[in-house]
């Protein structure tokens, strides 16, 4: 008998129940007793939901109030001690997740995460879990660092779920993945903490046994990354440890293949191993020849980061095999925690029907495990319904002229280097563009968003509610176009932009205006905390019916001399922000979407838009866990890119913008979009970035980011300057532009204004200078 189990589910509730209950808690409304009320109500909603499912196995610990590393920390007594600033122990906790605890209103942005606010503390780090969109607190190390068992809360939730269910097993960050995330805040080496947490682990460990407890999962996705000896070492020193007490281990790896680690991960003392059998199905096999006779292998057989149906015949001709070689000893999973997919497809009542029956979220994702063990333990005939359903709903995605669109794939296919070069050099579009543009040393510019105001909103928002028709939306929009170009010329900028008032988000305005993608009412996933984002689906082939920005550009270059920069979000930031479908390579898709935006790079130069941004923010978030891979993905990405950009004139002038300041291990590919601008994030950095030019000569023309958008204060003018002073000891002066480090949509007028005026006079000090 194969046995069933999940390594974790959603925590945020079907409806976002959780973000809620924190904001409120947060901005005071909320008791703390109410909060641990809701929590632990979502917690019984999830188990009762996979009550009736029958699995072997009962997950507890995936749940968490802001982030399951956080809860690591706490569990290993390892907070900052800056927090530890009450008795009040989920005070501290949260001091730690955000910078402060209740009353305050919480910042919105990633960004925002970790500024500090009067009297609070700051906020533990926050960084990318793994390749996904979800966001750890970042654990932090030193010399006096300490570990310090307390299990009260787990404990309690063992209890709380022993209460309902035989066979719970707890999850829990294994040691070394621990160390790994976390960070030294001097000069202390972690591995060297070592032996001290795994004393703590002993602990924990045996007083789950005291609790009856008979399996517990231990995470170690750490294997799936290259990890040099000291960390295999590591590894191998843990799990000798923890073998000695008397609790079965199932140590978990996912999100990819094991590579160098899979003879160390299946020849350590554990009970059981878990493989990502999605990502790394091919390393099944070997993984079978060197496994020990007497442990389990739990396969990761339904993908926990995709919201597609799976081929469930496909897996069962699969698995069949390998159940018959080791019955009871092969367990079946999601490939990771569901913590990736939103909650429950049964909520969604607009979604287009044809594409609803080719999905499944986390609650389905279990009805389908559930299936593959009815079907291996008791016999196909039982289920034979629901596999002929599911095979019916694999054939519709598969053949339906909804996804396929022969113009776009033959456009694809006709592809050639040729499409994303420039027709000059750099150097030579440069002069051109000089003469063309017209525009001062020191340009200055913004992002592209200015603050999108309750008006805004509210307009945007009756048009969905059909309150008002398509002229009187477009009115409205350009008066705020109209507004934000007058403001713009009173503060002095140099090129212009819309504004962009007609966009909720720079992803999901394209994806609405483009053919292929759908959207949801509630399938939301937690990025960190409170904060979910709501992903648009790519299920077709992408195509673009109709020019999508043209009109707001045109409208805004009729107002005014100087220039405007029409302004587009980027293919592999459209590709990387959405669910993606999984029936042709990510490269092909991101080559559909680059041909969708260079039709509208094209329609917006013949327009008279001279200067076009096209935004890759989200570049980097798909870089492959392996850095052998990296090369791979970045040639296609960066391609995309340039596909996207570079059909235009040599006088047009193309500019990128990316949020983020960790180019260094990139900072080649970046060079090859060959945009002649790129704008990036480096006020809080502090110039830091910069330190990468003085290894590789950046070829062409640069805004670093002076102005802090994430901080509501105005920047100093002298501040500027100095920063971009430091720029020109790396780049040459007439590269450089000036510019605020992103866009300004979650600002106030009166905030942005005078912030804007003080850019316009350092551009000018500079000048003079
Ligand atoms: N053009 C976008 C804006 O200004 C860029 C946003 C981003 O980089 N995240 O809002
Ligand atoms: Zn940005």
């Amino acid at each position: 008998m194969a046995k069933l189990h999940h390594l974790g589910f959603p925590r945020i509730g079907s409806k976002r129940q959780l973000k809620f209950a924190l904001e409120k808690f947060w901005s005071g409304s909320l008791s703390q007793a109410e909060l641990q009320q809701t929590a632990s109500k979502l917690r019984l909603d999830n188990w009762s939901s996979q009550q009736a499912l029958g699995f072997d196995f009962h997950t507890v610990g995936d749940f968490s109030l802001y982030d399951q590393v956080l809860d690591s920390s706490v569990l290993l007594g390892n907070l900052p001690k800056r927090a530890l600033q009450s008795d009040n122990q989920l005070d501290n906790y949260f001091r730690v997740a955000r910078g402060r605890s209740q009353k305050k209103s919480c910042c919105a942005s990633v960004h925002a995460h970790n500024n500090k606010n009067d009297g609070e503390t700051d906020a533990g780090e926050m960084t990318k879990w793994f390749n996904t969109n979800y966001h750890y607190i970042v654990p932090e190390f030193d010399q006096q660092t300490t570990f310090n068992l307390n299990s009260e809360n787990l404990l309690a939730q063992i209890k709380e779920l022993q209460g309902i269910n035989n066979n719970v097993k707890p999850v829990i960050i294994g040691p070394v993945t621990y160390l790994w995330l976390g960070k030294e805040k001097d000069q202390s080496n972690k591995l060297a903490l070592l032996p001290a947490l795994l004393v703590t682990y002993q602990k924990l460990l045996h007083e789950l046994r005291e609790n009856g407890i008979e399996w517990v999962q231990i995470d170690e996705p750490i294997l799936t990354l290259e990890i040099d000896k000291s960390w295999q070492d590591a590894i191998s020193l843990t799990y000798k440890t923890l073998a000695q007490l008397d609790i079965k281990l199932l140590l978990t790896t996912y999100f990819g293949e094991l590579k160098d680690n899979l003879n160390l991960a299946c020849q350590l003392p554990v009970a059981g191993l878990h493989i990502d059998a999605i990502n790394a199905k091919h390393e099944v096999a070997q993984v079978l020849a060197l496994l020990g006779e007497d442990k389990v292998l739990s396969l990761g057989v339904i993908n926990g980061c995709n919201i597609w149906k799976t081929d469930l015949n496909a897996s069962l001709r699969w698995l069949t095999p390998i159940h018959e070689q080791l019955q009871d000893r092969l367990w079946l999973a999601p490939s990771s925690s569901l913590l990736h997919v939103p909650v429950d497809l049964n909520n969604e009542q607009t979604l287009d029907s044809e594409v609803k029956n080719w999905l499944a979220f986390a609650i389905q994702k279990l009805d389908e495990l559930s299936l593959l063990g009815h079907a291996l333990n008791t016999n196909i005939e039982s289920v034979f319904e629901q596999l002929t359903e599911n095979k019916l709903a694999i054939e519709s995605r598969k053949n339906s002229a909804r996804i396929h669109n022969p113009t776009v794939k033959k456009a694809v296919a006709n592809i050639t280097p040729h499409l994303g070069k420039r027709q000059q050099h750099f150097n030579l579009r440069k002069t051109r563009q000089k003469t063309h543009l017209n525009l001062p040393a020191f340009p200055t510019t913004t992002i592209g968003s200015f603050p999108q105001t309750n008006e805004i909103r509210a307009t945007r928002k009756a048009k969905r509610l059909g309150e008002i028709n398509a002229h009187q939306y477009q009115q409205e929009m350009q008066k705020s176009i109209k507004y934000c170009i007058e403001e713009q010329h009173n503060i002095g900028l140099d090129v212009l932009v819309h504004g962009e008032a007609e966009r909720n988000d720079m992803v999901e305005y394209f994806g609405e205006l483009l053919e292929g993608f759908v959207f949801t009412q509630f399938a939301w996933v937690q990025s960190y905390g409170s904060r979910c984002v709501k992903p648009p689906i790519l299920f077709g082939d992408v195509s673009r019916p109709d020019a999508m920005t043209v009109a707001w550009a045109k409208y805004a270059q009729s107002l005014t001399d100087k220039k405007v920069k029409g302004m587009l979000t980027g293919p592999v930031t459209i590709l990387n922000w959405s669910f993606v479908r999984d029936d042709q390579p990510l490269k092909t898709t991101c080559n559909q979407i680059a041909l969708a935006i260079r039709e509208e790079v094209l329609d917006l130069e013949k327009a008279g838009i001279d200067i076009i941004q096209i935004d890759e923010a989200a570049l980097r978030e798909k870089l492959p866990l392996h850095r052998s891979k990296w090369n791979e993905y970045l040639a296609w990405a960066i391609e995309a890119f340039r596909i996207s950009a570079n059909g235009v004139a040599d006088k047009t002038q193309i500019h990128t913008h990316m949020c983020y300041s960790e180019f260094n291990d990139i900072i080649e590919a970046i060079a090859s979009m060959d945009a002649d601008v790129i704008t990036i994030e480096t006020s809080r950095s502090d110039m830091q970035l910069l330190e990468v030019f003085e290894a590789f000569n950046y070829p062409n023309a640069i805004g670093p980011g002076v102005y802090d958008i994430h901080s509501p204060n105005t920047p100093n003018v002298q501040q500027m300057v100095s920063l971009m002073h430091k720029a020109a000891q790396h780049i040459p002066s007439e590269h450089l532009w000036i510019n605020p480090d992103c866009g300004l949509k979650t600002r106030q007028w009166h905030e942005v204004k005078p912030a804007l005026i003080n850019m316009v006079k350092a551009a000018k000090q500079l000048r003079a200078s």
